[in-house]
């Protein structure tokens, strides 16, 4: 057994990720006056969510006429009707409370002429339950709403005296005997010292997975480090399948241009010049939702009708508009397209592709957060002291396709509804169990397994084989074949994780074991994905199979779940749920207005 000396820390709750959602979680636990830690392996305001630049939804109806029950048959349609209803509802009711929070905790967004905060369209969110014109619903800090929410929420935290752990990665779950979540082991990767973190409550928001694939616009700690977490305890991952590709990555690059391009008036053009989103989706044009827009170019490109010497991407046009407006609204992206694809916003269009953006999929939870552990005599049963939120949990509110400006939402308010939770859970008056020290030691051998790899294959060169994979196989255009391919390709890949070699030894800012340990976490994430995909022989939202283009309620309106032990992966699914939470005589949702229909923009 492997012997690392460590600290031990005791807390009532800790969360494990400092972004948008675990931020979010971490300042309503610290508020309640729950002892709170927050940990991280990057300085919080450097989290992904630093990055979202269009903008968080919430029917305020600052703009013209909104209503929370829109927002939900939006979600729900843009969910391609595998979202669960309940969250569904939640999240739509809740998100004006939960932005007009972040105002009041001062969040700087932008401004109408009268004061109230501004609002831009986006893509898929409409009035009328989508028969009526596009809303104005995503409220915006110009193009950088996700950093100005971060940094608010970190002062916020702080100011409540949350203790924050930074730059300590978390390598592995402590479990009692009998399934209860107790911590977890961390890394601290400044000074090489190891910790154990005991807490009555632990929250995973430990971020998305879209370093799984070559190209992909989250950033390079996106490693899915709760889902492998989860994945190891012999937990389910649920809807992996589902993984949402932006329609605008900067070509080759993979930076984002936000839909909120789009939202002002951008539009797309094939290389005869053509605005081809009218020809596919007439009433909503470039603004269709995201896997619509993002097959159709794909369509135009394996159709020939690319741009470029190779005739593979698509121009996004914004020079149409005036400078004033890019300044304003867009300042951020007039940046990235200068330094990344070397235009002049005001002159010339911008080279973008589908790249990957987002995982619908992730831990499966109810809709405060809970970590669901689904068995066919129960299939809500939850996984004690253990929740997930933000984008490495799956509530589920967005099905098989999430609608722009529906993240930064999902976080705030599910990570809200983790602490209120929480709250009724946890008794700051108890002693904390005594850890199973078996299951902390288990962390600690893996580690060091890890740390000791010597076999024939870097980690370096294993990432790049899964993400080629992944991109070629795991793809916007799926078939029978290449899905078929990419479970053969990705279960040897995964096997090679045994074969691992780590070059540096030591304890100190080494990045090489930290890569390795990420590397073991993107895996289980890869493979679940790859396996979900082959399994699902229907098109719903993301996953469009071109053998089975229709969708398929009968036979697969369900969740899929998936348990990966090494390189093999077991499949099992999970009702959706139908109900919502408030019937219609209670001022909920009419059933009839969000019945299972063709989804079309
Ligand atoms: C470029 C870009 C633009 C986007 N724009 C929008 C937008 O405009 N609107 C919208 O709604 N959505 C947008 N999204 C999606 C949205 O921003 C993300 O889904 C969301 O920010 C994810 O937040 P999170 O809290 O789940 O995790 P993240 O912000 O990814 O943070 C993860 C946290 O977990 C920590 N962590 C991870 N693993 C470990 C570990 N092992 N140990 C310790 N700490 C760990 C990290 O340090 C980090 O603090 C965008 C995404 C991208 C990539």
């Amino acid at each position: 057994m492997a012997a690392y000396e460590y600290e031990t820390h005791t807390y009532d709750a800790i969360v494990v990720g400092a972004g948008g959602s675990g931020l979010r979680a971490t300042l309503g636990l610290a508020e309640q006056g729950l002892k709170t830690a927050c940990i991280t392996k990057v300085f919080p305001t450097r989290s992904h969510t630093v990055a979202a630049q269009g903008g968080i939804a919430a029917s305020l109806s600052n703009m013209g006429p909104d209503h929370w029950q829109w927002h939900m048959y939006d979600t729900v349609k843009g969910s391609d009707w595998l979202g669960d209803t309940d969250a569904m509802e939640y999240l739509a009711r809740e998100a004006p409370k939960a932005v007009y929070e972040l105002e009041h905790y001062g969040v700087p967004f932008s401004r109408t002429e009268e004061g109230k905060i501004y609002q831009r369209p986006f893509g898929g969110h409409t009035t009328e339950f989508g028969e009526g014109p596009p809303v104005q619903r995503t409220c915006a800090a110009a193009d950088r709403t996700g950093h100005a929410i971060l940094h608010t929420l970190y002062g916020q935290s702080l100011k409540q005296k949350a203790e924050f752990y930074i730059e300590y990665f978390a390598i592995d779950l402590i479990m009692s005997e009998d399934g209860q979540c107790q911590g977890v082991v961390a890394w601290k990767l400044d000074d090489g010292t190891m910790h154990v973190f005991n807490a009555k409550m632990v929250v995973l928001a430990t971020g998305g997975y879209g370093r799984a694939y070559f190209s992909a616009t989250s950033a390079h700690t996106c490693t899915g480090d709760g889902g492998g977490m989860v994945a190891r305890q012999g937990l389910k991952l649920q809807d992996m399948e589902f993984v949402q590709f932006h329609p605008t990555g900067i070509y080759g690059a993979g930076c984002l241009i936000t839909e909120g391009a789009r939202g002002e008036g951008g539009y797309l053009t094939n290389s005869e010049g053509e605005r081809f989103m009218e020809r596919y989706a007439p009433t909503y044009k470039d603004l269709a939702s995201r896997d619509v827009v993002s097959r159709c170019m794909t369509m135009e490109i394996r159709e020939g009708r690319g741009v470029g010497p190779k005739k593979d991407h698509i121009h996004l046009n914004l020079n149409h508009l005036p400078p004033e407006t890019l300044d304003l609204r867009l300042p951020g992206i007039t940046e990235s397209a200068r330094i990344f694809a070397g235009v002049d916003l005001t002159k010339e269009p911008i080279p973008v592709q589908p790249t990957v953006h987002y995982n619908m999929g992730g831990i499966p939870t109810n809709y405060w957060g809970e970590v669901l552990n689904p068995t066919d005599e129960n299939p809500d049963a939850i996984v004690p002291g253990l929740m997930a939120v933000g984008e490495a949990g799956c509530a589920s509110v967005h099905g098989a396709n999430r609608l722009g400006s529906n993240s930064l939402i999902d976080l705030v308010v599910f990570g809200r509804a983790a602490a209120i939770k929480a709250g009724e859970i946890v008794d700051p008056n108890t002693e904390n169990a005594p850890l199973n020290q078996a299951s902390v030691d288990a962390a600690f051998d893996r580690f060091d397994k890890l740390r000791n790899a010597n076999g024939g294959t870097p980690t370096a060169a294993l990432r790049l084989e899964m993400q080629e994979a992944m991109q070629a196989d795991a793809a916007v255009f799926r078939t029978d074949k290449t899905l078929a391919e990419g479970v053969e390709a990705m279960t040897k890949i995964a096997a090679k994780l045994d074969d691992l070699k780590v070059t540096d030894r030591s304890l100190v800012w080494n990045s090489d074991l930290m890569e390795t340990l990420e590397l073991t976490n993107l895996m289980p994430n890869a493979l679940a994905t790859i396996v979900s995909a082959e399994a699902r022989k229907e098109s719903r939202g993301a996953h469009a199979h071109e053998d089975y283009p229709d969708r398929n309620d009968t036979d697969w309106r369900k969740h899929s779940l998936a348990v990966v032990t090494g390189s093999k992966v077991d499949l099992t699914y999970r009702p959706v749920h139908m109900d919502p939470l408030t019937t219609q005589d209670q001022g909920g949702i009419d059933m009839s207005k969000i019945a299972p229909k063709k989804r079309v923009y």
